[in-house]
């Protein structure tokens, strides 16, 4: 997840800032107090509102975090005071407090320890196929390469309400590591994408970014495979092109849907943060199960093409995995038939059989039936061919006669 539109900078004047938010004043150029009204509502600092993603709101769970030192860090901020860096993400939360809560982005999943929700609905998307006569602004960050989204994608299946789509960015590792944010099982893949959206029932971005429900992130898996994928080389071959910080360009848009995998059933959900300063846990986070592949070429491209301001290398630009705390990993398909893990749906009780018993007791009775079946018609096989067998057979088992006398 990296939200930073800003040339990772936050608190500096931005482009599409206007209006401060309500609950916000604003203090110089550079930065937002909060009103008194503020605690808990959520309201992001308009400044922020500048950057499409610079620290908005804070959940009202780290809104006291935020008062005693988040707001403060970048209130009076110039831009490049409060750079972050993935050299050293463990003290992120020296100014992002968020960064330090127990919701935090991204953890590893252990597909072992996740709970069964029939109630996770597959993923439904609208408008993700972008017409290519239109243009959209692909940017080197300083952080990551982001795609800004136009209003008319929009997640419209799989969660509780409707999110629009804001931008997609990637996650990568070096030419010799991997680099995904995510892990499965303590594997670490190649790479992710993150599709970003907010919940349309806020006011807009900023906004959401202010609720536990207000972001819906899209993750995916990247792999290397044998074979160029076409989808994902519509945002790598342009990469040459933005290879500095702060450098864009515009790009004919394409099918985005080409860049999730094919299964759009199969996922993990819990519920998490931004994976970049501010860390602001408002994020319902999808990890798909299925990866996607790219080729060994598309892969080398992405994780070499870009650099930071000072000309190095921008790589490794994935959060270490953060601690779970209490929280749960729901998954929208049953990776095991253990009925321990099944949460019950509404109004089943915690019954003792499950389908994948039934089955193996159905299965094993067939077989049982099956086999006696075969043994039985084995047998009377051979005492029919005892019968109709040659003259010569039946004198190496049985004499003809003898037969004649038993019938
Ligand atoms: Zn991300």
């Amino acid at each position: 997840m990296q939200i930073s539109v800003c040339a990772g900078r936050w608190g500096n004047a931005g482009d599409e800032g206007s209006g401060a938010l309500q609950g916000y004043a604003r203090v110089g150029a550079k930065g937002l107090i909060p009103s008194p009204g503020w605690a808990g509502t959520g309201a992001p600092p308009a400044s922020l509102g500048a950057c499409a993603e610079g620290p908005g709101a804070v959940p009202s769970s780290v809104g006291g975090e935020m008062h005693s030192g988040g707001l403060g860090a970048w209130v009076g901020a110039g831009p490049g005071d409060n750079h972050w860096s993935y050299e050293e993400p463990e003290r992120w939360g020296e100014h992002y407090p968020a960064c330090s809560g127990n919701k935090q982005s991204p953890i590893n999943i252990e597909t072992e320890k996740t709970i069964f929700s029939p109630e996770l609905q597959p993923i439904q998307l609208s408008g993700y196929s972008l017409p290519n006569s239109k243009k959209f602004k692909l940017k080197n960050n300083g952080h990551t390469v982001v795609l800004d989204l136009p209003e008319s994608m929009a997640i419209t299946g799989g969660y509780a309400q409707q999110y629009q789509a804001k931008q997609l960015h990637l996650h990568w590792g070096s030419p010799s590591t991997a680099g995904s944010e995510h892990t499965v099982n303590r594997k670490r893949f190649a790479g992710e994408l993150h599709v970003v959206h907010y919940n349309t029932k806020y006011e807009n971005f900023k906004v959401a970014l202010g609720y536990p429900d207000g972001l819906a992130v899209l993750g995916v898996f990247l792999e290397v495979g044998p074979r160029e994928n076409p989808y994902y080389e519509e945002i790598i071959k342009h990469l040459q092109k933005i290879q500095g910080e702060d450098e864009e360009v515009m790009v004919p848009g394409f099918n985005i849907a080409g860049l999730l995998p094919d299964s759009l059933h199969l996922y993990y959900r819990y519920n998490g943060s931004l994976t970049t300063p501010p860390c602001f846990q408002s994020v319902m986070w999808t990890v798909f199960n299925q990866t996607v592949m790219l080729s060994h070429d598309q892969i080398s491209v992405l994780v070499t093409s870009l650099q930071y301001d000072d000309g190095k290398p921008l790589q490794n630009n994935f959060r270490p995995t953060q601690a779970l705390h209490k929280r749960w990993v729901l998954a929208s398909f049953e990776p095991t038939l253990s009925r321990e893990r099944q949460v019950p749906t509404a109004g089943q009780t915690s019954s003792s059989f499950h389908a994948g018993d039934v089955l193996a007791v159905v299965f094993g009775v067939l077989f049982a039936i099956t086999a006696l079946a075969f043994m039985y018609y084995v047998y009377k096989q051979r005492s029919q061919n005892a019968r109709l067998d040659s003259p010569t057979k039946s004198k190496v088992i049985y004499t003809a006669a003898t037969t004649e006398n038993t019938a």
